[in-house]
């Protein structure tokens, strides 16, 4: 059968958490795990991470893992009575406090967020279900009126989609979490709400190599900055869920056709996530509009389809696995997602590399090879390859098992451990014995191997080799 290409990540939970329940989503098909710290204790990550890599041992595949940070998730404070009504037209004070509110008055315990807001600034309550607009700025306080009304809750989350709020992409307890996260191993972490591309370098300076980082496209603001976020990340996440709350529903299917393409300009890795299956939480099919939607993401070009609830603590994880698979593999079988790929997104400042990758490519389309195998250390040759969506399978092979894990969210990459080769002869011989053992060729069948000469310098893409498989 012939690989999948796009590459599947799972939310963890406790729908996901036995080890034997593990190992059958491994098997369905997860390339990638996502620990989510917005939701239980710290701790119970660190057995998540210990038990996927476990799974991962047992089955041999090089399974890859990131900490979604939680971020500056906004959230209204406590109520005196856990809750107030909201009514159509009438007036409420917004004050920044860590006192209870009352009815007619939302306290919120974010000072930067109550002192940013101007009159018509709007502010979305309990994922947009409730929705209020400023009409008078007072030194301390806002006042505002009410758009959609209903009954809000403790603690509910707060969107403010009209304005950039001065605040920090990393929380206090997004800093523990992530010095946690590093110490657990993780190969990304995911920062949530970046409003613009210092976010991404201000964790980079926390991170240093140790992790990769994928910025979550979650906020206009961030649309606006889209270049420059993608340029400083490693991955980006086209995070509907909270983006569909601060944009309008129809803004949102442009949203991520823009974030796909920049990002495959660029050559970065990009994720599709949110309510992909939602109605298989409960149901054990998806709906057929949900089916349309994971293969419009494949069509698009995306490197990743992600399962949220569905996995996390939905009632079929395994089954929202398996049918993902299929309609990856649906499209990945269609002529006309092969047409309609954009390639050829090798930039105007090119590098050596860059062009080596495209070349590479190229003859595989000319001479019909069944393999490009790239040798990388920082994973880097093997992204550019898959940025040119090459028809035929892609191996990475690499002496960093980081690296390996890292390429678990890289369209059509399949990694393996190898180590470092010291010349040409060896250089074709570990290639023809990675395309046996992952019976991506036949004998006879043509390989075109990129590397960098002399061997084992990071960064020194120079040279093409073909050969035929023995
Ligand atoms: P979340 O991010 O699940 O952490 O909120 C994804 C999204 O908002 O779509
Ligand atoms: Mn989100």
């Amino acid at each position: 059968m012939r690989s999948r290409d796009c590459k599947i990540v799972a939310t963890m939970g406790p729908a996901s958490d036995a080890p034997d329940r593990l190992i059958m989503l491994i098997e369905a098909g997860v390339d990638c795990f996502r620990l989510n710290f917005s939701h239980g204790a710290r701790e119970d990550q660190g057995k998540r991470m210990a038990a996927i890599r476990a799974a991962a041992e047992q089955t041999g595949a090089h399974v890859g893992v990131f900490a979604d940070l939680q971020g500056p998730k906004i959230r209204v404070g406590m109520f005196k009575d856990g809750q107030i009504a909201l009514k159509f037209n009438e007036t409420v004070t917004l004050e920044a406090s860590n006192e209870p509110g009352e009815p007619g008055l939302i306290r919120l315990p974010h000072p930067e967020l109550v002192n940013a807001l101007e009159i018509g600034d709007v502010l979305k309550f309990d994922d947009g279900k409730l929705q209020v607009t400023v009409t008078e700025r007072h030194r301390t306080r806002v006042k505002a009126r009410v758009d959609f009304g209903g009954t809000l809750k403790n603690q509910k989350g707060v969107n403010v989609p009209t304005r950039r709020i001065p605040i920090s992409a990393l929380t206090e307890k997004d800093k523990e979490d992530l010095a946690y996260a590093l110490d657990l191993g993780v190969d990304y972490i995911a920062l949530s709400f970046v409003q613009h591309s210092d976010d991404v370098k201000e964790a980079r300076a926390l991170v240093g190599d140790r992790a990769g980082i994928i910025a979550k496209i979650e906020k206009p603001s961030a649309l606006d900055e889209i270049d420059a976020i993608v340029d400083a990340a490693d991955a980006v996440m086209v995070a509907r869920g909270d983006l569909g709350v601060e944009l309008p529903p129809e803004q949102v299917p442009i949203a991520q056709r823009k974030i796909i393409r920049v990002a495959r300009a660029a050559g970065r890795p990009v994720i599709v996530a949110t309510h992909m299956l939602e109605s298989m939480v409960d149901a054990p099919t998806p709906t057929r509009a949900e089916a349309s939607d994971v293969a419009t993401a494949v069509y698009q070009g995306a490197d990743a389809v992600m399962l949220s609830a569905e996995s996390a603590v939905g009632r079929h994880p395994q089954s929202a696995v398996a049918i993902m698979d299929r309609i990856i593999r649906a499209v990945e079988g269609d002529a006309e997602y092969w047409a309609g790929l954009p390639r050829d997104m090798t930039p105007p400042q090119a590098t050596t590399a860059d062009a080596i990758a495209l070349s590479a490519r190229h003859i595989a389309d000319v001479i019909g090879c069944a393999a490009l195998v790239a040798y990388t250390a920082t994973g880097s040759t093997a992204l550019r390859v898959a940025r040119e969506r090459p028809r035929c399978g892609v191996i990475g092979l690499t002496p960093v098992p980081a690296t390996a894990r890292k390429l678990a969210l890289v369209w059509g990459v399949r990694a393996m451990v190898t180590e470092d080769v010291s010349n040409v002869e060896e250089m074709v011989e570990k290639a023809n014995a990675a395309v046996r053992s992952l019976a991506v060729a036949e004998v006879d069948d043509r390989v075109a191997v990129i590397a960098g000469i002399p061997f084992g310098r990071a960064g020194k893409t120079n040279t093409i080799r073909i050969f035929r498989v023995e």
